[in-house]
């Protein structure tokens, strides 16, 4: 059982992210002291949208420099804080050029130095971190080994490497080492976030993250012949920021919660797309045949193997643990995808 006193600054790092804006929007508009870490508080184009919130009332916005990847870097930041939200980690997603620089280095040598300034701050109780349903299943085609058929806070991904899907790989070391940073002390308790792909508008006119760009790929026209019958989790990006938040601030919060509001396919998606803007896109109607997307491997940015062990198969997910403990509650799958097609037409 953890108290926070939710008057002392809350630290979150990564700030000017996809997700992490909207917990850093929910949390000044509900009147909290929020340290935020940003690597340039110059880049406008980067953090403008964090300085546009307007906070409610008692809501204090202080913007800090910090990098994953040197030491110490959190530290001032985080004086005086009970809980820190680390959300900031490389989400890179198809060609990686090397993937222990760009994915595995930051995010192992991020945790270790948030955790690090952790243990240097006496104040601090909570730490909330962001990981992934990636850390949880590599391919969807093992959910054929799950006897629930879904998977849970009991899975872990033990199939990723540095060469076959690095950014899972990245994930799943970056939590592993959180959790046994956590073992060996008392000071402060651990709390995971594992949510699957998240889509949602983002806040203000940033767009430049993965999640952002998957559905600007789709909406280009880029998948009008087909879609690969791929499945995957979705869960609405405001819902995986209340569920940070009820993860700082409940208590008896403690573990792994998986955050997914169902599983789609791509062709799902698509249709959810145009049920809402009926016409306005040019989306696949029908999925390709297998041999096609095989031989589309390099053009869909998939490698033989990822598809070998994805193509056809759908991973379910149990959310359970994020409804009835956490207490989270997930939004359509529709007004998701309604709400982010219209909050990026503008970068299209
Ligand atoms: P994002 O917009 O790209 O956010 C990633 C954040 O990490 C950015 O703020 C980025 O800083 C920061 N960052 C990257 N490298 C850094 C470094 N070396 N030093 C300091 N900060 C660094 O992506 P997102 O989708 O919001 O992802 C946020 C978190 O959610 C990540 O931990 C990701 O793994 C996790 N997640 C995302 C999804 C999804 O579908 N989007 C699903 C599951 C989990 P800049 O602002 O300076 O670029």
């Amino acid at each position: 059982m953890t108290t926070i006193d939710q008057r002392q600054p809350v630290l979150i790092t990564g700030a000017g992210g996809y997700l992490a804006s909207w917990i850093v929007k929910y949390l000044l508009e509900a009147g909290y002291h929020v340290r935020a870490t940003v690597r340039n508080k110059n880049d406008f184009k980067k953090i403008g949208h964090l300085l546009d919130i307007r906070p409610g009332e008692g809501g204090i916005l202080e913007l800090f420099e910090a990098d994953l990847t040197r030491p110490g870097d959190f530290n001032k930041a985080m004086r005086g804080c009970e809980v820190v939200f680390h959300t900031a980690s490389p989400f890179l997603i198809g060609k990686v050029k090397d993937p222990q620089k760009q994915l595995v280095d930051p995010a192992l040598e991020g945790v270790r130095n948030v955790l690090y300034s952790a243990a240097e701050t006496p104040t601090m109780k909570r730490v909330v971190l962001t990981s992934s349903v990636v850390a949880m299943y590599c391919d969807a085609r093992e959910i054929l080994d799950k006897p629930s058929k879904k998977f849970n806070e009991e899975d872990w991904n033990r199939i990723a490497d540095l060469q076959y899907e690095p950014y899972a790989f990245s994930k799943t070391i970056a939590e592993k080492t959180a959790w046994a940073l956590m073992h060996e002390q008392k000071q402060w308790d651990l709390v995971s976030l594992n949510p699957a792909f998240i889509f949602g508008p983002p806040v203000g006119n940033r767009a430049d993250g993965a999640s952002v760009a998957t559905l600007q790929r789709a909406l280009s026209g880029e998948m009008r012949i087909g879609a690969p019958d791929l499945a995957f989790g979705i869960v609405d990006v405001r819902d995986v920021a209340q569920a940070h938040i009820l993860a700082a601030f409940n208590p008896e919060a403690s573990g792994r919660y998986l955050l997914s509001k169902q599983s789609m396919s791509f062709l799902e998606l698509a249709n959810e797309i145009d049920a809402a803007f009926p016409g306005k896109y040019k989306l696949p109607n029908k999925v390709l045949p297998k041999w096609l997307v095989v031989l589309l491997a390099p053009v869909l940015r998939l490698s033989k193997r990822y598809l070998r062990n994805n193509l056809g198969y759908r991973p379910e997910f149990d959310n359970t643990r994020s409804t009835s403990l956490l207490g989270l509650s997930y939004r359509p799958v529709r007004e998701t995808i309604g709400d982010m097609v219209r909050g990026i037409e503008g970068a299209l």
